[in-house]
C-alpha cells in the first residue's frame, strides 16, 4: 500500500506542483538516501512529456564533513558552474523540485561564520536564478520524505524504522494523498484556500493588528496594490503550479517600512541546520531592532543580519490554528511543514504580490513596500489565542483572526 502512496504522491508533486509540461526539462534537488522518491517522480515527469530529468544530489553527512573540514576560503565563493546550472534551466523556463528532509540540527556546533559566508556567497551569486523563483517565472515545489536523522528528530522515541514509518504517514496526510483521487483531493484543497483569498482581497486592507497572549502586539501595513495567494500560482510561462506541499497558507506581503510591535515566535525554527527556540523580535518602522532567543541566539542574530533587507519582513501568512497539520500536533523542524499549522511571518526576501508587478523594476517595487534580500525565512507566531483585526482604507475594523482561527 505504501508503494502506491509513494507513487500517488510523486504524481500529484509533478502533476500539481510543477505541472510539468510536454518537452520541458526538469531540475531535482534530493538527498541521496532519498533517491528511491527522486526515481519515482523522474518517471512520472516522463511519462508526463519530460524532456529530459537533471539531478542534483546531496548528502547530510557530506554537508556537514565539508562545514567542519573544507579549506576556509570555499565559503566566500559559489562554483561558477552552479550558478551557470541554475542560470540556464530557469532562463529556458524549466521546472524544478526540491526534495527537503534535512537533519534539523545538522550543522549544529558548525562555525557559524562559515554558514553566513557560504549563504552570502551563493545568495549574490544566485540573484537572477532566484528572482526568477520569487516572481515565479519558473515552476517549482518544494516537498519532502522522511529521512532517518529527520525522522528520529520528530519521533524521538521511536526506533528509526518505526520513525520513518510514522513520518511518511504525516507528510501524506499532510498532502491528502489517501489511496483515493490524490489529485482531486489537491484541487478540492486549493479551492478551500482560494475562497479566504478572495475575501480578504475583497476588503483590500490597510493595517493588520496582531495580538496574543504569547506577547504578540504588531500593527502591519500592506502596501498599495497587494494581493493575497494561496495554494497555487501562475508561472511566467501560463501554467498553474503549487510551490508548496503541503500547502494551508494564504499570503501575502507586507509593507516593508510599516511593521510596529513585538512579535513573538510560538514554535521552534530549524535554519541552517540549527534549532532556534524561544525567540521575539521588537520591530520599528519595518526593521528588527532588538532579537531575543532561547536557544541559538547567535544563529538567528546572523540569519537577520546577511543584508540590509534580512532585519526588514518579507511575508505575511494566515494559517489557522484548527487546521490539519496543527491538529496532527506534530512538530516537524521543518518549515515546510511548520509554517503550514501556523500563522507565520517571514524576514527578507517578499514575494512581489503587487499588482502589475512583472513591469515594475527592483527599485520601482522596493518603492511599493516590497523587501529585497538575499534570505527569506519563515517563523511561526500562530497560537489557540491570536486575534488578528484588519483595518480598511475606510477605517473599519474587521475580525480576521479569533481565538486562533479565520473569523469569516
Ligand atoms: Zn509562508
Ligand atoms: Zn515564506
Amino acid at each position: 500500500m505504501i508503494e502506491k502512496l509513494k507513487r500517488d504522491y510523486a504524481e500529484l508533486v509533478v502533476r500539481k506542483g510543477i505541472n510539468i509540461q510536454k518537452g520541458q526539462r526538469l531540475s531535482i534537488t534530493c538527498p541521496v538516501e532519498c533517491a528511491d522518491f527522486a526515481r519515482l517522480c523522474a518517471e512520472a515527469a516522463y511519462d508526463a512529456g519530460c524532456r529530459e530529468v537533471l539531478m542534483r544530489w546531496n548528502d547530510d553527512e557530506l554537508t556537514r564533513m565539508k562545514y567542519l573540514k573544507a579549506a576556509d576560503e570555499v565559503f566566500d565563493v559559489c562554483n561558477p558552474w552552479v550558478v551557470d546550472y541554475l542560470d540556464t534551466l530557469s532562463a529556458e523556463g524549466a521546472a524544478f523540485i526540491s526534495i527537503y528532509a534535512e537533519d534539523p540540527d545538522l550543522l549544529n556546533g558548525v562555525d557559524p561564520d562559515r554558514i553566513k559566508r557560504a549563504q552570502i556567497s551563493s545568495g549574490k551569486a544566485l540573484e537572477a536564478y532566484r528572482a526568477r523563483m520569487t516572481s515565479s517565472e519558473c515552476p517549482w515545489c518544494v516537498c519532502s520524505v522522511p529521512s532517518k536523522a529527520w525522522a528520529k528528530a520528530v519521533f524521538p522515541d521511536l526506533n528509526e524504522e518505526d520513525a520513518v514509518a510514522k513520518l511518511w504517514d504525516a507528510i501524506l496526510a499532510s498532502v491528502r494523498v489517501d489511496g483515493g483521487d490524490a489529485i482531486r483531493n489537491w484541487n478540492d484543497h486549493t479551492e478551500e484556500l482560494r475562497k479566504h483569498v478572495d475575501i480578504l482581497n475583497g476588503y483590500n486592507f490597510k493595517t493588520l493588528r496582531y495580538k496574543n497572549s504569547a506577547g504578540t502586539d504588531l500593527t502591519v501595513d500592506l502596501p498599495e496594490g497587494h494581493y493575497w495567494s494561496g495554494g497555487d500560482e501562475k508561472a511566467g510561462t501560463g501554467v498553474i503550479f503549487s510551490p508548496n506541499m503541503p500547502t494551508e497558507e494564504v499570503f501575502t506581503l507586507p509593507h516593508k517600512d510599516s511593521m510596529n510591535g513585538t512579535v513573538v515566535a510560538t514554535k521552534p525554527l530549524s535554519h541552517n541546520g540549527t534549532v532556534i527556540d524561544g525567540f521575539s523580535f521588537r520591530v520599528e518602522n519595518g526593521k528588527i531592532v532588538e532579537v531575543h532567543a532561547e536557544k541559538g541566539e547567535e544563529i538567528l542574530k546572523d540569519a537577520i543580519s546577511v543584508d540590509e533587507g534580512a532585519s526588514y519582513f518579507g511575508e505575511v501568512a494566515l494559517v489557522p490554528y484548527d487546521s490539519p497539520i496543527s491538529n496532527s500536533g506534530v512538530l516537524f523542524f521543518n518549515t515546510l511543514f511548520d509554517e503550514n499549522a501556523s500563522c507565520h511571518f517571514a524576514f527578507g526576501e517578499a514575494y512581489p504580490q503587487i499588482e502589475g508587478a512583472e513591469n515594475m523594476s527592483r527599485d520601482e517595487l522596493r518603492e511599493r513596500g516590497a523587501n529585497a534580500s538575499i534570505t527569506h525565512v519563515d517563523f511561526m507566531v500562530g497560537s489557540p489565542d491570536l486575534e488578528i483585526t484588519g483595518i480598511t482604507h475606510d477605517g473599519e475594523e474587521v475580525a480576521i483572526f479569533r481565538n486562533g482561527n479565520f473569523a469569516f
